[in-house]
């Protein structure tokens, strides 16, 4: 079988691990007629716009997308490509899962955390209100009429939306992804004790999905400020988090710290049947061609597409080489030798061969 899937290079450092990890997915046999779609700062001349309707279209047609970092230009009315596409294609999911490497310097051994982040909703909803102006004004004066609560008049306003339908969908996916993945545990992570009808709902629709699934995945709730001193004290006690927006967007930086940095995350944003995997870190503008930077985390990326498709062995066997290569911490890049100005360190395609060796050695 051939899978037709949408690759999309990226800007800045993209190009360079998005090409490392299409040359390890391929050399794990599984076989895919890449096609290949322009987004990103470089492109605004040709098209313009940083996000061609080409592009959109051709992960709508395949409905699954490999995708390297994207600059987010300044000044061209996108808040950020990224956030457009996930917008424009309701990819409700970020899913990133934070696992310790042997051979990675960090403050934490057997990290083994997936965080799951509501995608679409929350403060990132972008209904924002300037300060100053006079529909913020207006909204200002309709707030204390209808909360009889006072707002300083020089403030500006961002809007928290919250859904039962967004939550449970959210949720959902969590629980199953406990369930396919063998996980014991889901936690809800909210400041609810705060704020009652947006992050309250969160808890009540939660819960409600954990009925399904008592007896199968635990289910638990935490405080997002407790939480961060949990993870940072015990994480071996969680297994999923399933959170809203912005805490989501938070927790996975803390997450990705406890696995020692922003080199080995690899990320997915999933919705309905469409699927977008990419790594956490952005577009590394400095390091732009120089075959410098860690291809890992876009290579992991890929890993969860494989496995997402079904590819279960081909993902395993390429995340094995992954840990092989790093555990051994020879062939790796500067970010992952104990000094960052060791010259032994190899460039990324390098790094790229090594792992596509120790694939072939597996096979
Ligand atoms: P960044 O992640 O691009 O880089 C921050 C620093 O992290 C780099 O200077 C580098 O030291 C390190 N780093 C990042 N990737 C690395 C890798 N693969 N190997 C080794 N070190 C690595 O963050 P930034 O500088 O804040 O953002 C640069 C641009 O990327 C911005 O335009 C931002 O909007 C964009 N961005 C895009 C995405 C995305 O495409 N999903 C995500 C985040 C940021």
């Amino acid at each position: 079988m051939t899978y037709k899937i949408t690759l999309i290079p990226g800007d800045g450092i993209g190009p360079e691990v998005s090409n490392a990890a299409r040359r390890c997915v391929d050399a794990t046999g599984v076989k895919i007629d890449w096609e290949i779609a322009e987004a990103g700062a470089d492109v605004i001349e040709k098209y313009g716009t940083p996000l061609p309707q080409e592009t959109l279209e051709s992960i709508r047609k395949n409905k699954i997308a490999l995708k390297g970092p994207l600059t987010t230009p300044i000044g061209t009315g996108f808040r950020s490509v990224n956030v457009a596409i996930r917008k424009e294609l309701d990819l409700y999911v970020c899913l990133r899962p934070c696992k310790s490497f042997k051979g990675v310097r960090s403050r934490y051994e057997n990290i083994n955390l997936v965080v799951v982040r509501e995608n679409t909703e929350d403060l990132y909803a972008g209904i924002e209100f300037e300060e100053g102006k006079q529909e913020t004004k207006n909204l200002i004066s309709e707030i204390e009429k209808l909360s009889q609560k006072k707002i300083k008049p020089d403030s500006g306003i961002s809007i928290k939306p919250i859904s039962i339908s967004g939550t449970k969908r959210i949720v959902e996916f969590a629980f199953e992804y406990a369930v396919k993945h063998n996980r014991k545990k889901v936690t809800a992570i909210t400041k609810a004790n705060i704020m009652k009808f947006t992050d309250g709902l969160f808890y009540a629709a939660a819960r409600e999905v954990a009925k399904q699934y008592e007896g199968k995945i635990e289910y638990e709730e935490r405080l997002i400020d407790n939480m961060c001193m949990q993870l940072v004290q015990k994480p071996e006690l969680y297994d999923v988090l399933v959170l809203p927006n912005l805490y989501g967007d938070i927790l996975s930086d803390l997450c990705a710290g406890l696995i020692g940095g922003l080199g080995i995350a690899p990320g997915a944003n999933l919705g309905n049947g469409i699927a977008v995997f990419e790594a956490i870190h952005g577009s590394a503008p400095k390091y732009t061609g120089q075959n410098k930077v860690n291809p890992v985390a876009m290579i992991l990326s890929a890993v969860l597409m494989l496995d997402y498709i079904g590819e279960k062995e081909a993902a395993r066997k390429l995340e094995n080489a992954v840990a092989k290569i790093i555990a051994e911490g020879k062939s790796v890049t500067y970010d992952l030798k104990t000094d960052r100005n060791d010259p032994t360190a190899v460039g990324t395609s390098q790094m790229a061969d090594a792992i596509i060796e120790e694939l072939a050695i597996d096979k």
